[in-house]
């Protein structure tokens, strides 16, 4: 975990400067903005090749995500799991809702607040981050750093989303489809369509894998139309296109190791491994960073998840990768087998450890057992 930066002496906030606009940077700014702790914000230029495309983000729950509640662009009562054959599994959310957020609007209501509040953004790459220390401030630097190899596993999760229209009513805009295994999957990972659709005739669809590596443009676009034609979509116009890789590794992420430097996003390991979201994770963290900007006191980044969820994660992983679990079947029984809020809970970094053993309890016991084993029984050298 990174060091405290500089905090204002007897209760004075200490300033704060914040690299990057993007998911962490755009919420701890958000929070910051107007709140009377000195402020500066610097986000790279598009021209420099260096800005983050925009995205959509996903989060669940009773409310929010964060603050942001107000800038949600569709939310969803129902989540849909298809496995490769038998029943669809649906679970109605109750009071929670999936809710989908797109970056554009995130970082044009943050602008527009941060420039009520007098502090513009600085648009500049940052080459060296020591160059922006000041005394008093801390900078928190949310660029983008290259995936640590020092875990376990690492999985990518990679994907081709477009946005689509069609001519018939295909979409059932109370469900999102987490999950559609009607695909060909990948040894040592798993492979699903995903459907966020926000009317009858249009949705966001995207196909996506958890695997080894990434795979060439081309049979993105391939797979995406298979998905197509096997989900029964069909024939559609594209409105636009999303594309991503984001890394899944129960690796330690280094701190920055720069006095008065705090590390943090993606940067910092707040992607849930198993999952590869981060939004709500950053919320959390972006509430007592900013509680502690306001206090005065030194910002010290809290755990993005709970050891015993990195655990799980890591299990699941390691089983994933190895080929171990049938991921298609692994995801279908721990939706089927519990009830949703117990996995969207899970999933989110909100269950406790009863929950947890409940869901561990539900996945396929030999192969888990055979991962946890690998990791407790010493290897014996066989003998001739
Ligand atoms: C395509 C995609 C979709 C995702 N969808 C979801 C989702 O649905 N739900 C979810 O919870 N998580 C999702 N994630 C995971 C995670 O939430 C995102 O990666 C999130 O954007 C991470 O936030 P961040 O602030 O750490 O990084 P970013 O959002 O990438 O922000 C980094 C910022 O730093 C800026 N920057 C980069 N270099 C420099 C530089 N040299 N100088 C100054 N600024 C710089 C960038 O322009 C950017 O604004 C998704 C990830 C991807 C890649």
């Amino acid at each position: 975990m990174d060091g405290p930066g500089a905090s204002g002496a007897g209760g004075a906030p200490a300033g704060v400067v914040v690299v990057g606009l993007g998911a962490a940077g755009a919420s701890l700014a958000w929070r910051l903005a107007g709140s009377g702790v000195p402020l500066r914000v610097v986000e790279a230029p598009v021209s420099s090749g260096r800005r983050t495309r925009s995205r959509t983000w996903c989060t669940w729950g009773p409310a929010g995500p964060g603050p942001f509640g107000h800038l949600v662009s569709a939310s969803w009562p129902r989540v849909r799991l298809v496995p490769v054959a038998g029943d669809d599994v649906v679970a109605h959310l109750g009071g929670w809702r999936y809710r989908m957020l797109r970056s554009q609007d995130l970082d044009a209501a943050v602008r527009e607040r941060l420039a009520g509040a007098g502090v513009e953004v600085e648009e500049f790459a940052v080459d060296d981050v020591a160059e922006l220390r000041e005394p008093g401030w801390t900078v928190v630097d949310t660029r983008p750093v290259p995936v640590p190899r020092t875990g376990r596993t690492l999985l990518l999760q990679h994907f081709l989303g477009r946005r689509v229209r069609t001519e018939r009513p295909v979409f059932d805009p109370s469900a999102v489809t987490l999950m559609d295994f009607r695909l060909p999957q990948p040894a040592g990972g798993v492979a699903f369509g995903y459907v966020l659709p926000t009317s009858p005739h249009e949705a966001l669809v995207e196909y996506t894998e958890f695997s080894g590596g990434v795979l060439d443009a081309e049979r993105y676009e391939e797979l995406l139309a298979e998905y197509l034609l096997r989900s029964g979509i069909g024939e559609v116009e594209v409105l636009g296109t999303e594309r991503g890789v984001i890394p899944m590794t129960d690796a330690d992420f280094a701190p920055s190791g720069v006095p008065g430097v705090l590390r943090w996003g993606a940067a910092s390991g707040s992607v849930r491994p198993s999952t590869g979201y981060a939004f709500s994770a950053l919320q959390r963290q972006a509430d007592v960073l900013a509680a502690r900007a306001r206090e005065g006191s030194p910002l010290v980044l809290p755990p993005a998840h709970r050891r015993r969820h990195l655990l799980m994660d890591s299990l699941v992983l390691e089983a994933l990768a190895s080929g171990r679990v049938d991921g298609a079947g692994f995801f279908t029984g721990l939706f089927a087998r519990n009830p949703v809020h117990r996995v969207l809970g899970f999933l989110d970094g909100g269950t406790g450890p009863a929950d947890d053993l409940r869901l561990m309890a539900s996945s396929p016991r030999g192969p888990m057992l055979r991962t946890v084993l690998g990791r407790v029984v010493p290897r014996v050298p066989l003998r001739r």
